[in-house]
């Protein structure tokens, strides 16, 4: 399984939706955003309009569907989900528009990937609720305006850097998703635990929990596999003995760093004698984009205190020389 939760598989997807929280009560963390978005939430229902439109971004698997899910049901409108790239054609948003009801959520994921002509089409909708469509072709073709019902279009992105300004603008409602503490995180393996009708300690819970890479959907993750060691290879309880053995066996690290946070750090210290790099030098040594560099993987690897950030680049600090087993030479840094 993709512990990063992408392209989760079917049965992943429905292990997921199991333990999705679908109020607000039941979504830990995330104080400042869920206590403004109750606010936002009560208001709009007081005047009966449609919520703002909202802007949720943030790394994979911290709650930006869930968070959906939950203003929805809050709202006690329809949910209608999609996602940029399954948008290609304006005609396909028209047919998506025009069949909301009045206050309806809109959700698409990845909206950073929509086509540059279906992002157009979005402005008139978001702002006036209304669309230009073309009807006929060639010498007849003209354009009909669609009013539609007001709704709410929730944008989900990992990668905001690379939203456009104007449609940035016009989301009234911008909510940064921040990684989890450790607390929390436990909070979470232990309400899931219950929902799976596991017995789970303390002690396994926050080992979990602290494994995780502050990440909810990794959490639950950890949680189903450990769960199938405690019942084959123990007595069905969730012990820190079990879990240890599972996660040693699953070759979770230690930090819940993944294969790409270590291969960063490491390509720092190896390659560039533990900086300070430039993120472009270190995107094209680990083969991944730049900007998912920035946006996805470092602000763990900072909020961790593997990596900092410099005004000549990154630099990896003692920490991570020691999570790597790498001695650090001082004075070699150029
Ligand atoms: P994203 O859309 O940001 O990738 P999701 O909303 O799909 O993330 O969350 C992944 C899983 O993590 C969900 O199935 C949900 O069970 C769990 N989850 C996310 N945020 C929370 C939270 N704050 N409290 C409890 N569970 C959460």
């Amino acid at each position: 399984i993709d512990l990063r939760g992408n392209q989760v598989s079917e049965t992943e997807r429905e292990f997921d939706n199991k333990l999705r929280p679908l109020r607000f009560n039941d979504f830990k963390g995330q104080a400042k955003i869920v206590e403004n978005l109750q606010v936002f939430v009560k208001a709009a229902l007081m005047r009966g309009d449609a919520l703002d439109h909202v802007l949720l971004h943030g790394p994979p698997g911290l709650g930006k569907t869930t968070l959906s899910n939950i203003l929805a049901n809050e709202l006690g409108v329809n949910l209608k989900l999609t996602s940029g790239p399954v948008l290609d054609k304006p005609g396909d948003l028209a047919g998506l528009l025009t069949n909301l009801e009045a206050n309806d959520v809109l959700f698409i994921d990845e909206i950073h990937r929509l086509s540059p002509v279906v992002e157009e089409y979005l402005y008139s909708a978001m702002e006036d609720y209304r669309i230009d469509i073309m009807i006929d072709k060639g010498p007849s073709a003209r354009s009909i305006q669609l009013e539609l019902n007001p709704f709410t279009l929730i944008g989900a992105t990992t990668r905001s850097g690379l939203l456009t300004s104007p449609l940035r603008a016009r989301f009234g409602i911008n909510c940064h998703l921040e990684y989890y503490d450790t607390a929390i995180l436990t909070g979470i393996v232990e309400r899931s635990a219950s929902i799976l009708n596991v017995p789970i300690n303390r002690e396994a819970a926050l080992e979990i929990a602290s494994r995780s890479r502050g990440t909810p959907r990794i959490v639950n993750a950890l949680l189903r596999r450990v769960r199938d060691f405690a019942m084959v290879k123990g007595n069905g309880e969730i012990d820190i003995e079990i879990t240890r053995f599972g996660l040693e066996a699953l070759n979770i690290d230690k930090h819940g760093l993944d294969e790409m946070d270590n291969r960063i750090l490491t390509t720092i210290i190896d390659k560039f004698k533990g900086g300070p790099v430039g993120i472009s030098t270190i995107a094209t040594a680990v083969g991944e984009d730049g900007g998912t560099i920035e946006e996805v993987y470092e602000p763990f690897l900072i909020k961790e205190g593997f990596l900092k950030r410099t005004p000549r680049g990154r630099e990896a600090t003692e920490l991570a020389y020691h999570h790597l087993g790498r001695a650090k030479i001082d004075g070699d840094n150029p």
